[in-house]
């Protein structure tokens, strides 16, 4: 057993709320991410999963609560400070099309060069090392429009460890990829966790999320529904009450986790 100092949690926030315009996209929600754990973010589209997100980077503004990073506000950190502290996969990331994968890398280290300062050797191989823990370094000629979207998740992935930041949020890393693939990014996800990053991750996929992560936060119209461990979280009420009867929950002894299958209507639904 490890002891549990104040900067294991690399991320608290508490009774957060966003407003935008006159709509509370999200309220009341607080939550933990502590250093060598990945805390799985679910819930249904427009949940406010991006939101929560945002507003945990400063990107949002919050209308009422404390984002606390490492132990800091996150209001006393300035930009540079942030992006040395959190690292971001954005939903969609966007970059040009006809740049080099190994060039999106390089900027990840932006935030540890001086004003006008070009990159020194040193950056150059943190962004090698991330290439190569993020299992694209074969690619880093490659242009960006021409990987798959496995490869690109991989490639974005590596920009965010290129930082060196602490935390990891991603939002949807897995999203449009096949299943092998959707595996291996979270086998990457948990290995940057056993290396001591937290990580904050969004999943839409529920039994993925059961699988991979070590505990879950289940958002519902803004707000924490349940949080715990994945079996807590991923219960047949839970899932009925967020997403309907038409979803079934099986707890099968050769999966460790609990598993979520579509029920057709008729079928029974929720044993
Ligand atoms: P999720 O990521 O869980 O699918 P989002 O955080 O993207 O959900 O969105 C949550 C809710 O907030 C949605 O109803 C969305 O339409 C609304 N929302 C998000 N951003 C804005 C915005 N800039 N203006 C108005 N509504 C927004
Ligand atoms: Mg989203």
């Amino acid at each position: 057993m490890t002891t549990t100092t104040s900067t294991d949690t690399l991320l608290r926030l508490r009774d957060l709320e966003v407003r935008i315009g006159d709509a509370s996209i999200v309220r009341g929600v607080s939550l933990d991410v502590r250093r060598g754990e990945v805390l799985g973010l679910i819930g249904p589209n427009g949940a406010g999963k991006s939101t929560l997100l945002r507003a945990a980077t400063g990107l949002l503004p919050l209308t009422h609560g404390t984002v606390e990073v490492a132990g800091a506000p996150l209001t006393q950190l300035d930009r540079r400070a942030r992006a040395q502290a959190i690292a971001v996969v954005q939903q969609l990331p966007e970059a040009p099309p006809t740049m080099r994968l190994a060039e999106l890398v390089l900027l990840g280290r932006n935030p540890h060069l001086g004003l006008l300062a070009r990159e020194s050797a040193h950056d150059y191989a943190v962004a090698q090392d991330s290439m190569e823990r993020a299992g694209c370094a074969d690619l880093a000629d490659r242009m960006l429009g021409t990987l798959s979207g496995g490869q690109r998740r991989r490639a974005f992935i590596a920009r965010a460890l290129a930082q060196e930041a602490p935390l990891l949020l991603l939002d949807e890393p897995t999203a449009n990829l096949d299943v092998q693939a959707q595996c291996e990014i979270f086998e990457l996800i948990r290995a940057l966790a056993a290396n001591g990053a937290g990580v904050l991750v969004v999943v839409h996929d529920l039994t993925l999320a059961a699988t991979y992560c070590d505990r879950l936060v289940l958002l519902a119209a803004g707000s924490v529904v349940a949080q715990g461990a994945p079996h807590e979280v991923v219960t047949s009420a839970n899932v009925a009450r967020v997403y309907g009867d038409r979803v079934t929950v099986i707890n099968d002894p050769s999966h460790a986790a609990p598993i979520v299958v579509p029920a057709r209507a008729g079928d029974g639904g929720n044993p």
